[in-house]
């Protein structure tokens, strides 16, 4: 069955393939075999919010639906630590650099801690981890390396603050954005500073006061033959993500992904970096990009305070397993509009779903058989551009279906690519022991006879929130 996805380069949903090149690493594995696929990851200068989250969700499930269908994947997802400013025209300051100060702590400390507590999350959210998390600052000098073919080639300029890109050279810049830069550069809004275009960004940013800015590297100390003018700065945002992809995985790859917000200025930076750089078009095969998650009242923005996080979700008594439900029942093009009602009927949803399985897993658990049906019907909403909320119906389709045989191994088969831990009791509070203790009462009452003191036992255990769920393996209880 083909895989289809929706490539933000031609506006269309497109068959899969493997692009048809020789392995670019000349590992005995044949290039066929495998497919190059690099998220933009976090930059790791405060917490992630829910929003970010959807965007890994959404990564995750496009690695397990890859691996569903049969492909090697080799996963690259970069970590920002240096670089991003505040201001997409390479204005402000680094993202690293006023949160280091502001915590008056190192920048490298910063970007552990934020970093250990994204993992965490992802951890939650059963994310399966990437082959390699590529860190922009252990990769300074590959960026190094990279603006200097990009000099020699001719595609940079200098200005007293840096090095930049002179995106007039290209004559396909922003084709991913459908960029029209004529109509920009008659609009000049922006302040240009030095630049030439409108749409040049700096590969290379030099310090202002040189030893005052906690993360600086001397170019010339790392990378030799570098012409005189490069000096004491650190990478541009857009160069790492270019030189780390192609580092880990070839000069020409499959899937490249982002958040929407990529679009206009990140990824249409890296496209002009690598394609002009290596000379190969097109760098990226399939571009994807997922919808961001959106509060009633407008955007969820780190920089202006309305921060979500998971932990405060689960503070409030949301568990990750509920806000992921939420996040698949939305395709990820879309947008995803959060409210706590939209949350409360994913956690309804999800705990009956739950609920409906603890009974096939004990009912059906060895009858050993895969729904060939209902598989076929779940790849068939995957494969079409990730389709998770049809991917879902199925799902319940297929739990509500009394005459369907096979529905454990099916439904074990179809998390493969949910990931919502749907046969195990994770994503669950755990009984508190009174209650536990309180389902022991009962069973005594109940092997005793005592069926008035085991129902009055049984409503009180409800009261409290809980369901008795009679198995095969004696009672057991769920959060109602
Ligand atoms: P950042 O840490 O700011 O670089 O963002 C990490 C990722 O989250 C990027 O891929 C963004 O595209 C994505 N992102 C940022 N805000 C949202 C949002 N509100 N909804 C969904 N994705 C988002
Ligand atoms: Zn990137």
């Amino acid at each position: 069955m083909v895989l289809k996805l929706y490539n933000t380069m031609s506006g269309k949903k497109e068959e899969f393939e493997i692009l048809d090149i020789s392995d670019p690493f000349k590992t005995e594995k044949s290039k066929k075999d495998w497919v190059g696929f690099y998220g933009c990851g976090p930059t790791v200068y405060w917490y992630q919010h829910i929003g970010n989250l959807r965007r890994y969700i959404f990564e995750d499930i496009l690695y397990r639906a890859l691996v569903f269908n049969g492909y090697n994947v080799k996963h690259i997802i970069n970590v920002t630590d240096v670089g991003h400013l505040t201001s997409d025209q390479d204005e402000g300051e680094d993202k690293m650099e006023v949160s280091a100060r502001k915590e008056k702590k190192s920048a490298q400390k910063i970007a552990k801690h934020y970093f250990n507590a994204f993992e965490k999350d992802l951890e939650k959210l059963n994310f399966k981890k990437p082959d390699v998390w590529a860190w922009a600052t252990d990769h300074i000098k590959e960026q190094i390396e990279l603006i200097k073919i990009l000099e020699e080639k001719g595609y940079t300029y200098f200005t007293s603050d840096g090095i930049y890109f002179d995106t007039s050279k290209l004559d396909d810049y922003g084709k991913l954005a459908n960029i029209d830069v004529e109509e920009l550069e008659a609009g000049k809004r922006i302040c240009m500073g030095e630049k030439r275009n409108k749409t040049d960004f700096a590969l290379w940013k030099f310090s202002k006061e040189p030893g005052k800015r906690q993360q600086e590297w001397n170019p010339k100390e790392i990378v030799s033959g570098l012409s005189d003018s490069w000096a004491i700065g650190y990478p541009g945002w857009h160069i790492e993500c270019s030189a780390m992809s192609s580092k880990y995985l070839g000069e020409r790859f499959e899937i490249h992904t982002g958040g929407i917000d990529h679009i206009q200025v990140h990824h249409t930076n890296e496209i002009a970096q690598a394609e002009s750089a290596y000379g190969k078009k097109p760098w990226v095969r399939y571009w994807l990009h997922s919808g961001h998650l959106r509060l009633k009242e407008g955007k969820l923005s780190k920089s202006e305070g309305g921060i979500i996080t998971l932990s405060e979700l689960q503070e409030k008594g949301y568990s990750p397993m509920e806000f992921k439900y939420l996040c698949l029942t939305t395709h990820y093009r879309k947008p995803l509009i959060f409210s706590f009602e939209n949350l409360d009927a994913s956690k309804n949803a999800y705990k009956r779903l739950k609920e409906n399985l603890l009974t096939i897993q004990d009912e059906n658990k060895n009858d050993g058989v895969i729904n060939e049906g209902y598989l076929k019907k779940f790849q068939e909403a995957i494969n079409d551009d990730l389709n998770l909320p049809e991917a879902i119906q199925v799902l319940w389709n297929l739990v509500r279906d009394e005459k369907a045989k096979g529905k454990y191994q099916t439904i074990k088969k179809m998390d493969e690519v949910f990931a919502l831990g749907l046969l195990s009791s994770q994503g669950e509070e755990s009984v508190p022991e009174e209650i536990q203790d309180m389902l022991k009462e009962r069973e005594a009452a109940r092997k005793e006879k005592d069926f008035e003191k085991a129902d009055k036992l049984r409503d009180e255990i409800q009261a409290r929130g809980y369901k008795i769920i009679d198995t095969s393996e004696g009672p057991k209880l769920r959060k109602i």
